[in-house]
């Protein structure tokens, strides 16, 4: 190894960087491959002898950009995949170039405080109590994850018990309230904190799959102890958001008649849109709640993975969460030390690129950010309703459109919307996924990209009707769009 390899692998990975940039907008958004064609390029015997480094960068980059999904295109519309904001990818060039262990101030006092900072900016931005603690984690699983442990932690305690140091055997039960319709990270949080996938109490979710809130109030009537509640703002289907304001009434009822009561939100979709003042309604009552969980990697367009976990209780957060050690050095700065809020050791400084980001946009570039990605959705759902081809089943509050084509006579609803989904997907043009909702296939579209324009609209509506016609066995559908206006231009 010698000094100038830094300065050789620059010299091959940030040439493949630019041309990645320079065709991102015009590649194919999705590979249509095969592991065994992945493999046959990449997979090789376990090497006796070392290659040198700039050769092994060279490699990967000629070899595997092929078969990347291109999901910072602004016609990536599958699952709910945020794109890469420049300033927040030029970040994470730097956090990979520093290599920072950011656990703790002392290893690392740049980049805390950098951290620090790009936190107290995110409860600020989306009107939390100012005292909110914060851990950025590696996504909406660990920040459910994380906050659900504040709160076992806190009913807990309220009860009399202390779930960390005397575990849960013996504790009094813990009721985990959430709807049908919840997000899988719930569950499978609740298995981690060994509270149960089954003894989650279920609650009806309405046609949006927000909490039917009669049944919800019922419900907690019904239950006494230690109670959390978990709510949601953007459900992956629908993009829908709970009634914050009546769960925060229930919630404050049910602790009033002497049961310890959290109230979570998985905002892993839709917490941004607090930053919002056109979406102020959607979130009203979101800053009564006693946790919050997003995702930078998603509607923020922070690069993956960063998770955001906000808690109102900074105790229960740390009780939860914080570890000693006598070789450790900790509270050097007199700040908020990472190792304390989030469940890693050592990690990454995921909060750079907030940092980054929010410098970038700054409070109305954010704004206008999510703005776009509601009205895009709209656009989606406008076009594809007066198509006839496609019916938009949920209500497009937000970024998420759910659709259900019309088949032709005599084929399978599921079969025909399968394949259409398949044939988005093999056409190149955008991707999308699928979904099941009321039993049923449909089509999702998660907006989620700062860079999705009208433009990234209109195309991929003309080439989701050509799918869909060909599918159809059916000429395509000549194009019945405007031409739009440009995409969007970052401040
Ligand atoms: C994506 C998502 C999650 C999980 O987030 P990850 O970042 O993938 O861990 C949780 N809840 C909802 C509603 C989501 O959409």
């Amino acid at each position: 190894m010698q000094g100038d390899d830094w300065d050789a692998v620059l010299d091959v990975a940030v040439p493949a960087a630019r041309r990645w940039f320079t065709r991102l907008p015009e590649r194919r958004v999705h590979p249509d491959t095969s592991p065994e064609e992945i493999r046959a390029v990449v997979d090789r015997p376990l090497p006796d002898a070392g290659t040198p480094a700039p050769d092994v960068v060279a490699e990967l980059a000629r070899d595997l950009e092929p078969f990347i999904a291109a999901h910072a295109s602004g016609r990536y519309f599958g699952f709910v995949i945020g794109g890469l904001l420049p300033a927040a990818y030029g970040a994470e060039l730097l956090v990979a170039t520093w290599d920072q262990n950011a656990g703790l101030y002392a290893p690392t006092p740049g980049v805390t405080v950098v951290e620090e900072t790009a936190t107290r900016w995110l409860v600020e931005l989306l009107g939390l109590p100012p005292s909110a603690s914060v851990g950025l984690v590696t996504g909406g699983q660990m920040a459910n994850f994380t906050c659900l442990a504040a709160a076992r932690d806190q009913v807990l305690r309220d009860a009399g018990w202390d779930v960390e140091a005397d575990g849960l055997a013996g504790a009094p039960p813990v009721h985990l309230v959430a709807k049908a319709g919840r997000h899988v990270t719930i569950g499978r949080a609740a298995r981690f904190l060994g509270l149960g996938e089954r003894r989650i109490v279920e609650v009806a979710g309405d046609d949006q799959d927000r909490f039917v809130l009669d049944d919800l109030r019922q419900t907690l009537a019904g239950l006494s102890g230690p109670t959390i509640v978990c709510a949601e703002a953007g459900n992956v289907n629908t993009g829908a958001f709970d009634r914050f304001d009546a769960i925060a009434d229930a919630a404050e009822r049910h602790r009033a008649a002497g049961n310890p009561t959290w109230v979570h939100v998985d905002g892993a979709v839709g917490l941004l849109a607090a930053a919002s003042p056109t979406h102020a309604r959607l979130v009203a009552g979101l800053d009564r709640l006693d946790s919050w969980s997003t995702d930078g990697h998603k509607l923020l367009n922070v690069a993956y993975d960063c998770g955001i976990a906000v808690c109102r209780h900074e105790a229960a957060h740390r009780a939860a969460m914080s570890v000693r050690a006598d070789y450790l050095i900790q509270g050097d700065g007199g700040l908020r030390e990472a190792m304390d809020f989030n469940p890693e050791f050592s990690r990454r400084a995921r909060g750079v690129g907030i940092y980054a980001a929010l410098r970038q946009l700054g409070r109305a570039g954010v704004a206008a950010m999510v703005e776009q990605a509601t009205a895009m959705a709209r656009r989606f759902a406008a076009e594809l309703a007066a198509s006839g081809h496609a019916e938009v089943v949920n209500d497009v509050v937000f970024n998420q459109v759910l659709v259900r084509w019309r088949p032709p006579a005599g084929v399978d609803p599921d079969t025909y919307n399968d394949a259409v989904v398949a044939a988005v997907q093999r056409d190149g043009t955008a991707y999308v996924s699928g979904t099941t909702w009321r039993g049923h296939r449909h089509m999702r579209i998660s907006v989620s990209n700062w860079a999705t324009g009208a433009r990234d609209v209109d195309r991929t509506v003309t080439a989701m009707l050509r799918c869909a016609a060909s599918v159809a066995g059916e000429d395509a559908p000549a194009s019945r769009h405007r031409v739009a206006a440009g995409n969007p231009r970052l401040a």
